[in-house]
């Protein structure tokens, strides 16, 4: 590959900088991390703080969490307890 590539370092067109919490392709991209409780306070902090005052990082944060509640309601409920001790009985069954 030869030529010369200009692609590295160049500010993403439209990205509103401000002052906290970074822009919206950030705040998005780590939006996932912060759900998960997966953030240092103060950059969470930062990110929530950008969330607030922000109405489209607002609406993407409320639907990603929509998301997760209905995930961990549908898991919890696809594995009722007579459902497992079915599993288990059938596994030692297998065993005898
Ligand atoms: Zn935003």
């Amino acid at each position: 590959m030869t030529g010369v590539s200009a692609e590295d370092g160049l500010p993403l067109p439209g990205a509103g900088l401000s002052a906290e919490g970074g822009t919206c392709a950030e705040t998005l991209a780590r939006l996932a991390a912060l759900l998960d409780h997966a953030m240092a306070e103060p950059d969470a902090d930062a990110l929530r703080a950008h969330i607030e005052g922000c109405d489209p990082c607002t609406e993407a944060a409320d639907a990603e969490e929509a998301v997760r509640a209905l995930i961990r309601r549908a898991c919890l409920e696809s594995a009722p307890e007579t459902l497992r001790v079915r599993i288990l009985s059938q596994l030692i069954v297998r065993r005898l």
